[in-house]
């Protein structure tokens, strides 16, 4: 399968299941080189989401570089440690993985004014996993408070990666949990994206509420990690 045939597959399941709200579709080019990313393009695909800072960052740079008229939106999707959060803030257009107040409070500090404001997702960890990112459901409230009150950061949502499952009944379990957190301060901080839904799950996210799918794979194909930069 061509990337080009990947993308139309996912886009008609996406539009199978969005019968009642609308669901953008993030192609996670991580790992993968600029010429993937050409083909997507070609498709009409324009929102990209990256995992680390400096490959990502590299990549943004050659789009900017060799095709200043297209208007593509970057997504920083991966852990971000502080000592990355300027190259961050310098080149993408969304962060989705803010979970600390540290690392907020720098990606505001360090945002250029001639992009506008950083758009930002807290990330939540769901499944309570010891090893993944993300903010415990109950200290949820407070990091909202604090992101909402940074002045270049626009706090648009949430987001979460849960841990990997089976059967598709249990796929449901952690979307329908982010959908009650996502109704639940929803109104208070005019949220309007729950980012949620990968590859193996994205349909099952889209019937929890999802309004935002990040698919690598089952666009790009089987990833190489050797080649991240
Ligand atoms: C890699 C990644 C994805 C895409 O995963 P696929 O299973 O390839 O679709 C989505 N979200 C995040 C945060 C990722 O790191």
């Amino acid at each position: 399968m061509t990337i080009s045939e990947n993308l139309k597959h996912v886009r008609e399941c996406i539009v199978k299941e969005h019968a009642k709200h609308d669901v953008s579709l993030i192609a996670v080019s991580k790992t993968f080189a600029v010429q993937h990313i050409e083909e997507a393009i070609h498709c009409g695909q324009l929102a990209f989401g990256e995992n680390y800072a400096q490959e990502g960052a590299q990549k943004v740079q050659y789009f900017r570089e060799h095709f200043p008229a297209l208007r593509l939106e970057w997504h920083f999707i991966g852990p971000l440690q502080s000592n990355k959060t300027r190259l961050v803030a310098e080149h993408f257009d969304w962060v989705q993985s803010v979970d600390r107040v540290k690392i907020a409070t720098r990606l505001s500090e360090q945002r250029p004014s001639s992009l506008g404001k950083l758009n930002v997702l807290v990330e939540v960890n769901i499944d309570d996993q010891d090893t993944k990112s993300g903010v415990a459901p109950e200290q949820l409230h407070e990091l909202l408070d604090a992101v909402s009150t940074l002045p270049n950061l626009h706090l648009r949502g949430l987001m979460c990666i849960p841990k990997p499952r089976e059967g598709e009944e249990e796929k449901y379990v952690p979307f329908q949990k982010m959908r009650v957190l996502f109704d639940q301060y929803r109104q208070e901080y005019a949220l309007d994206t729950l980012s949620m839904g990968m590859s193996a799950d994205f349909v099952e996210a889209i019937r929890s509420g999802s309004t935002m799918v990040r698919v690598g794979s089952a666009i790009f194909g089987a990833r190489n990690y050797k080649n991240h930069l």
